[in-house]
């Protein structure tokens, strides 16, 4: 299928690559920031959806991905529900979604049915018999019944129905957001990769909070922070005439499209871009940055 990696294999970036050394990474943020939105969301998204669709596509059957699902009890609630829609969207089905399911589900009933076997009444009736009777037989029997005559406590049925480890979609997205986001630190030192950064959107504050940790580097810092501060700046404005606008007294005034999305763009900086599928939203947020683009030119007229 053109346009996806075949591969769910991630390779830890090389962190000692020189910086003024770009290679597909930095590529990527290039393509990244000339789309609207976050450009890390943008990448994080789009990570997602191609991990989701090689999974379905390649690896419903291939055996470690198999146990990473088995030891995660499948993908986190996020991840499950968007692989649901990633089927349905493509293939207008769900088989490989079933497939998956349909092991994980026979494991878990399998560790119920063992429950209710050994705790159905007559084998309790059973062994509470049997302890009556080694426990008349003094210490000795007292002792083998401790030993002989035990419960299956609940604690070892959720111990097999509960996760060994977290979702192995969230992991490798995880590490993609990490590697694009070092590369950009490390990159922002070159004037022409801070110009490229400079035009597009800008990051959202959980991504600027982790690109800020990311690195010692004081020049990139303050950059980081500028760039942060103007962006901010703009938006404030937009949400404070949107919010004015809405008074009583200053209804007759028409708002402009940067005040106009101004609400969903706050959203979007402090919560990062939107990831559920909804079209309401969906089409108010890609209205938002249609505006955002279009007047980016215009709000240096408006202020
Ligand atoms: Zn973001
Ligand atoms: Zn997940």
């Amino acid at each position: 299928m053109p346009g996806y990696e075949p591969s769910l294999q991630w390779q830890e970036p090389d962190r000692n690559q020189g910086s003024n050394n770009m290679g597909l990474t930095e590529l990527w943020l290039k393509l990244a920031f000339q789309k609207p939105g976050c450009p890390i969301c943008r990448l994080r998204q789009e990570s997602e959806d191609r991990y989701l669709f090689n999974l379905l596509y390649e690896h419903v059957t291939d055996g470690i991905t198999r146990m990473h699902l088995v030891h995660a009890m499948g993908l986190c609630s996020e991840h499950s529900w968007m692989l649901q829609a990633t089927e349905f969207r493509h293939w207008h089905d769900g088989l490989g979604v079933g497939i998956i399911y349909e092991d994980l589900t026979e494991r878990v009933l399998q560790s119920l049915y063992q429950y209710q076997a050994s705790n159905s009444p007559s084998r309790i009736s059973k062994r509470k018999a049997l302890r009556q009777r080694l426990e008349h037989m003094g210490w000795f029997g007292r002792w083998l019944a401790q030993q002989l005559v035990r419960e299956v406590p609940v604690e070892s049925l959720l111990q097999q129905i509960s996760p060994v480890d977290s979702c192995p979609a969230c992991r490798i997205i995880e590490a993609l957001e990490d590697n694009y986001l070092h590369s950009l630190v490390r990159q922002a030192t070159v004037p022409e990769f801070r110009s490229w950064y400079a035009a597009s959107d800008g990051l959202c504050l959980p991504h600027l909070r982790r690109a800020l940790a990311y690195t010692k580097d004081e020049e990139v810092v303050r950059f980081l922070v500028e760039e942060a501060a103007r962006r901010l700046g703009q938006l404030r404005v937009h949400l404070q005439e949107y919010v004015r606008k809405h008074a009583w007294d200053n209804r007759h005034e028409s708002k402009t499209s940067l005040e106009q999305s101004s609400w969903i763009r706050a959203v979007a900086f402090f919560a990062g871009e939107c990831r559920e599928e909804r079209e309401d939203v969906d089409q108010l947020r890609q209205k938002a940055l249609d505006n955002y683009h279009k007047q980016a030119v215009m709000s240096s007229h408006e202020q």
